[in-house]
């Protein structure tokens, strides 16, 4: 996927920033715990559209530095 698009893409519920996750094909909100799907590299940026993260899946998101030793 195009890297400029992704820096305007922002998350259609809460036009918070997305991750994108590459090895998923989809573009992730934190914010909500969405995941939207990237079809034949169109983002889909619909929120009936968008999977709901599970909490591991979350977990595994947080950046690394809030992780305690
Ligand atoms: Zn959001």
């Amino acid at each position: 996927m195009e890297k400029k698009l992704l820096e305007i893409l922002v998350c259609p519920v809460c036009k918070g920033e997305l991750l994108y996750r590459k090895e998923h094909a989809e573009l992730v909100c934190r914010a909500d715990r969405l995941a939207y799907p990237i079809r034949d590299d169109i983002p889909v940026m619909l929120e009936h559209e968008a999977r709901r993260l599970s909490l591991e899946e979350y977990d595994a998101l947080k950046p690394r530095s809030v992780k305690a030793e």
